[in-house]
């Protein structure tokens, strides 16, 4: 069925709630997204679609979370081809504000999580989770959802909505899904239609390089061998600058010890990289948990 299009909060509001009211039994699922839609928005809607009776899909590129140098101006949009990812995953409803509906005037209020949010993309894009975790308050207090579906290959921005939703006291399950991504592996991103083909081609490297982490660790790497293959590999590409390439355990996203074998690490370890081809910063990741510390979401 065609999703209804929702652009005023209060339309939204209403909808819910009378979708609420006809139901007893009533369960809300939000996928918030800033559009571009692909197969792995499209994984997080179907997976909201199986799991609860009506699917909130939010599309909105969120201005407060992009630096003042990012690509918010020439981020990709295209709302007839979300509207039929949209459909075809099995949305109910699409929201899709403006910005004047979601931010009336400058807000003064912000959500900042902290401990989750200096590493990693939250080093190299200061503000950044201040205005994701904004935002998905915003989307949750707007929706009341009863579970809201995020990707892994946002693995810290998991870590800080699960965190922000825990200590506030937000209802709504946050349900972690997992990296889709192309034949080739390369992770699906809406930025991957900013890659040249020479660049598209060298960006394999990341999840080529990840895919073979958890072999690496098996075989008794510590955390400093680990990040110096890893940067030899990606090297190997000329066009790749790598801004960042770390080991964290995961979610609380803490240093693990440089010179000790990874696989005898007893908390879950996020290997994650940001690396720029041109003027596109792509980001993946593989996550590890133990005891096996060797088993991740590639192959299995
Ligand atoms: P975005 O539109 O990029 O802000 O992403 C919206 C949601 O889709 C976030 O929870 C992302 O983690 C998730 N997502 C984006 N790309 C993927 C992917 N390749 N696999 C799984 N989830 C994804």
């Amino acid at each position: 069925m065609t999703p209804k299009v929702v652009r005023r909060i209060a339309e939204l509001r209403e909808e819910i709630a009378a979708y609420r009211r006809a139901r007893a039994d009533a369960q809300v699922g939000l996928v918030p997204t800033m559009g571009y839609l692909h197969e792995g928005h499209a994984s997080l809607i179907r997976r909201s679609a199986k799991e609860n009776g009506l699917t909130v899909l939010s599309v909105f590129v969120n201005p407060i979370q992009f630096g003042p140098n990012e690509d918010y101006d020439r981020y990709p949009r295209d709302e007839a081809r979300d509207l039929q990812v949209a459909e075809e995953a099995g949305a109910d409803l699409v929201f899709m504000p403006s910005v004047t509906e979601m931010y009336p005037e400058k807000p003064r209020t912000t959500v900042r999580v902290t401990g989750l949010t200096e590493r990693l993309c939250g080093a190299s894009r200061p503000g950044h989770f201040d205005g994701v975790a904004t935002v998905v308050s915003k989307l949750l207090h707007i929706v009341q959802p009863d579970r809201a579906y995020f990707g892994l290959k946002d693995a810290q921005q998991v870590a800080v909505i699960s965190q922000m939703a825990a200590d506030l006291n937000f209802p709504a399950e946050i349900v972690p899904c997992p990296i889709v991504r192309e034949p080739d592996g390369l992770a699906m991103s809406s930025r991957n239609v900013y890659l040249g083909p020479e660049e598209r081609r060298q960006a394999l490297i990341l999840s080529q390089t990840l895919s073979q982490v958890p072999g690496w660790i098996e075989d008794g790497m510590t955390e400093a061998e680990l990040i110096v293959r890893i940067r030899g590999r990606i090297r190997s590409q000329p066009l790749a600058e790598i801004e960042y390439a770390e080991v964290a355990t995961y979610p609380d996203l803490g240093h693990v010890p440089a010179d000790r074998p990874l696989r005898e690490s007893r908390e879950p370890l996020l290997v994650a990289l940001a690396v720029r081809f041109g003027k596109t910063r792509l980001i993946d990741n593989v996550l590890l948990s133990p005891p096996e510390v060797n088993s991740s979401c590639f192959g299995k």
